[in-house]
């Protein structure tokens, strides 16, 4: 009966792990239904971009009240998670604070270290819910914004708070029960380590000294249960919500386009098919069946690249983006975050359907139209204001980009004023409808009227 909670422990560890497992394979399976990409290139670069932007939060100091907020939840997140390690062992071996005694004095103060974090995350969460819900910040306002976006962003806020009051409910009882050691002895129990006073949780004693001994173990152990599994349980949660851009923000940031923005990239297919118009060599021309290409452009994910979905599914949807398009900003129906959502629904959808057996790409439905409309596509300027506010180096533009090749290549469905651009570009190698030796036309009549003027 003693090992009961350790097997319980176990169980629930293992139910988790096993769920982790299958959600991470799906997302990563879901992810290589793009095309393929070769990002291999520069590491020393990239690990560069990665550790500034995704470890050093760069790109989130711009703003510096949110940016300290956000540290404060990041840092939390990821330092807190030491004082998990310490419970999963705790958990497995049946003891309890197992790196009180061998880490003497520090313990006590890198506990209280974590409880700082802990109350800075609470207090975080309280203003970022206040930030969302009640003040007239346009970006979290926006349309796409409403529903299960809406009550993801708040639920991550909630949940955030919970398990830190359950950690600081936790070490509050504990630290009474430090004192109650003939108690807990008389009542067959171990006594608890002690590790000095804790500032932060000492603020709730109050609420539990004139419990008796066996409440306050029921209590300590419950905050300890509700803290764990509630760990557990949001890291599932993670899996489907917005903020997989904790785990996916520095695999996306090391994976980030290099090129100076702006650049786009030829189609090698075109490329290819010209030179050989030309006469001039082409790589690859000597393989036995080039790949056929099964699309000029994207209509759906899988013409997408993989880091285009990757993209999608560690968008934060904080909508720095949005506020930063100039198409949004003059009423126009184009949000670049809305872009990356219905990327990522559409990637989910398939992959689910995939899983289960299901038609997945085959279910009649497409990225284009089904998730995201041509008007929007069209309203881009191609100007990379969004690339550029992304604080995960996230690219909506390249989505636009391939997603309108599609329209104008694939379909030949372009506005009537870019196509007459297009034969333009081609016949007269400029935007406009005049041939070449007409172009220094204007300036013949400056020499007239300069010769009439002597
Ligand atoms: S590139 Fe397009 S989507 Fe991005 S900010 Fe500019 S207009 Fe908006
Ligand atoms: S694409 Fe980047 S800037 Fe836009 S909502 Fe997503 S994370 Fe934020």
């Amino acid at each position: 009966m003693d090992y009961l909670p350790q097997i319980l422990f176990l169980l629930v560890l293992a139910v988790t792990a096993f769920i982790m497992y299958k959600r991470i394979s799906r997302i990563k399976s879901t992810i290589q239904l793009g095309r393929p990409l070769d990002r291999s290139d520069n590491p020393g670069e990239r690990f560069k971009v990665m550790t500034l932007v995704a470890f050093g939060q760069k790109k989130m100091f711009k703003r510096i009240v949110p940016a300290i907020l956000h540290l404060f939840l990041y840092v939390g997140f990821v330092l807190i998670n030491i004082e998990v390690l310490e419970i999963i062992l705790d958990g497995l071996l049946g003891t309890h604070r197992l790196f009180a005694e061998p880490v003497g004095y520090v313990y006590g103060l890198l506990i209280n270290f974590f409880e700082f974090l802990a109350f800075a995350v609470i207090v975080a969460c309280v203003i970022f819910l206040i930030r969302r819900n009640l003040l007239p910040i346009r970006r979290f306002k926006a349309r796409e914004l409403t529903s299960w976006p809406k009550l993801d962003a708040n639920l991550i806020l909630v949940i955030e708070i919970v398990l830190m009051l359950a950690i600081l409910t936790m070490n509050a009882t504990d630290q009474i029960l430090q004192t109650r050691a003939s108690d807990l002895a008389a009542a067959g129990m171990h006594a608890y380590p002690v590790t000095g006073a804790l500032f932060f949780s000492s603020w709730l004693v109050p609420l539990f000294d004139g419990m008796n001994t066996q409440s306050l173990v029921v209590i300590e152990r419950a905050a300890w249960w509700f803290h764990i599994v509630g760990i557990f349980a949001f890291a599932i949660y993670i899996t489907y919500s917005k903020h997989l851009h904790i785990f996916l923000a520095f695999p996306n940031t090391y994976y980030s386009n290099l090129n100076p923005k702006g650049e786009m990239r030829n189609m090698d297919e075109v490329t290819n098919e010209v030179k050989m118009m030309l006469g001039m060599p082409v790589e690859g021309a000597d393989q036995a069946s080039p790949a056929e290409i099964a699309r000029f452009g994207a209509k759906d994910i899988n013409d997408l690249t993989w880091k285009n979905i990757m993209d999608s599914y560690s968008c934060t949807e904080c909508g720095r983006c949005t506020a930063e398009c100039p198409a949004n900003l003059t009423g126009k129906k184009l949000s670049p975050r809305k872009i990356m959502m219905d990327t990522r629904d559409r990637a989910e959808e398939v992959g689910k359907s995939i899983a289960s057996g299901g038609k997945g790409l085959e279910d009649g439905k497409f990225l284009l139209d089904d998730y995201i409309q041509r008007e929007e596509l069209m309203a881009c300027t191609t100007c990379n204001a969004c690339v550029e506010a992304c604080p995960v180096n996230i690219d909506p533009l390249s989505i636009i980009l391939q997603m309108r090749r599609y329209i104008t290549m694939e379909e030949s469905k372009a506005p009537a004023s870019w196509n007459s651009m297009y034969s333009n570009i081609e016949t007269s190698m400029a935007p406009w409808k005049f041939p070449p030796t007409d172009r220094f036309k204007w300036a013949d009549d400056l020499k007239k009227e300069s010769s009439t003027e002597k």
